[in-house]
């Protein structure tokens, strides 16, 4: 279904200005890449620096991929924030790209929900607050990130969360491809899906980042996304009518009404959404605990917060 390989890579990767990377385990695998371990070389001495190293095969002539990486490279390359992955530097050796990324290695919010079915009042406070900071600083420059999702926020050695994966392996495809990744990489469960998407011709702008950090808030305290179906024509269905409902109040622990009027400021048409200092200024983040670390150990089990 996808381009991936599955073929374990090269022990040793080198970068045309002879910087060695001895990889190691996997990572992740995505619909165009798959994500290693690796450690920097400067010629044959370690230097102990740890990074991701993200492999992309791409079938596309040089001359396209050259144009398309360089515009998305452009772009990347400026991003500095701490709370989106780092872009270091990105090269082909042998057959493949090559894309080497800050090293998130805790995982991905989709995998700290997978263990914990929910998340914490003061977890997700911390989260979304670091979200929000990410997405202020991108969509200041211009940039709408329009595929913020838990398994896109990848967090550190030190739980903070790393915006990640913007749509490098778009830039990489032609239209046509993308539109195969669309549907391979949504696999019908378009839940972070904006309404105004579904709507021909819209949807290009950061609000779309907003109504994702709406579904993101909810999903951490519920463990599902609120426009959750069986099928896509179910969520299509749910999204157009903007219906969503809260599991009962037994069933999870993990609802405030601060919290509710937080995710429902959000779930709104496009021009009512706030903006992201608008949303650290409401009053689920007031008045409450926000932890400033929270422990590794959090992606098993639920921390004892004071
Ligand atoms: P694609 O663009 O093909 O969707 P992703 O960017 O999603 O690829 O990367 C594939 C997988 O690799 C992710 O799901 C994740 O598990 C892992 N991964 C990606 N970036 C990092 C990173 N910076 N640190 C750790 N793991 C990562």
């Amino acid at each position: 279904m996808s381009s991936v390989h599955a073929d374990p890579p090269p022990p040793i990767v080198t970068e045309p200005s002879g910087i060695n990377y001895a990889t190691g385990s996997a990572l992740g695998k995505g619909g165009f890449a798959i994500c290693h371990r690796a450690e920097r070389y400067d010629g044959s001495r370690p230097t102990g620096q740890l990074v991701a190293l993200k492999i992309v095969k791409t079938k596309m002539e040089p001359a396209k991929l050259g144009q398309k990486f360089v515009t998305e490279l452009q772009i990347h390359s400026k991003l500095s924030h701490p709370n989106i992955v780092a872009f270091y530097r990105a090269f082909s050796f042998q057959t493949s790209t090559y894309v080497v990324l800050e090293l998130c290695s805790n995982g991905s919010l989709a995998d700290m929900l997978k263990k914990r079915k929910y998340l914490t009042l003061p977890e997700i406070r911390r989260f979304v607050v670091q979200i929000c900071g990410a997405v202020k600083y991108l969509h200041h420059r211009h940039i709408v990130h329009r595929d913020l999702k838990t398994g896109n926020l990848f967090l550190d050695e030190n739980m903070n969360v790393k915006v990640g994966d913007f749509g490098l392996a778009a830039l990489l495809v032609t239209e046509k491809e993308m539109e195969v990744k669309r549907r391979t990489t949504m696999c019908g469960t378009p839940n972070y899906l904006a309404p105004e998407i579904l709507e021909k011709g819209k949807g290009h702008d950061e609000k779309v980042d907003l109504w994702a950090i709406g579904v993101i808030a909810y999903t951490l305290a519920v463990g599902k996304a609120p426009f959750h179906a069986s099928t896509k024509e179910e969520i299509y269905k749910k999204l157009k009518s903007g219906t969503y409902t809260w599991p009962e109040l037994s069933a999870t622990t993990n609802q405030s009404s601060d919290l509710r009027n937080l995710v429902s400021s959000l779930l709104v048409p496009e021009e009512q959404r706030p903006i992201p200092d608008q949303i650290v200024s409401q009053n689920f983040f007031k008045i409450a605990f926000v932890p400033s670390s929270i422990p590794s150990a959090a992606r098993e089990k639920a921390p004892k917060w004071p």
